[in-house]
């Protein structure tokens, strides 16, 4: 089912796909980012629990440990939103949690796995 296009066309919502695990003939799982009137947003997640897919939205935080951190920066080199940079006078790792949208992508590449998901 073209899930994206039916919230575009049926509710105005616009689905920013930030991560996809697609697999013919397994359950898939997508991260999105929606936007649109809050109605229309309600009404389009009733919708897709309606389609029998679930619907969860992020209540995780990701946790950098300071301590572990070496601050190489690989992470900000995956952050599609830029909650992670390198501070260009200190060249130390700043996270900007409020651009942060928990898509995980950085945990993987932490080479001394700084990064964690706080459930
Ligand atoms: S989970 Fe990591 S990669 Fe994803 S937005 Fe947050 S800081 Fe960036
Ligand atoms: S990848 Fe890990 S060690 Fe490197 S800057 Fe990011 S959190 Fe720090």
């Amino acid at each position: 089912m073209p899930v994206t296009y039916r919230l575009a066309k049926d509710f105005n919502v616009a689905a920013n796909i930030i991560r996809a695990q697609v697999a013919p003939n397994q359950i898939g799982k997508l991260v999105v980012e929606l936007s649109g009137d809050i109605d229309q947003l309600d009404a389009a997640i009733e919708w897709m629990r309606s389609q029998e897919i679930g619907v969860s939205s992020s209540s995780r935080e990701i946790v950098i440990d300071e301590e572990s951190c070496v601050h190489c920066g690989l992470c900000t080199g995956v952050c599609p939103t830029e909650a992670l940079t390198l501070d260009p006078t200190t060249f130390r790792l700043a996270f900007a949690r409020s651009r942060c949208i928990v898509c995980e992508q950085c945990v993987a590449t932490c080479p001394v796995e700084a990064i964690s998901v706080n459930l």
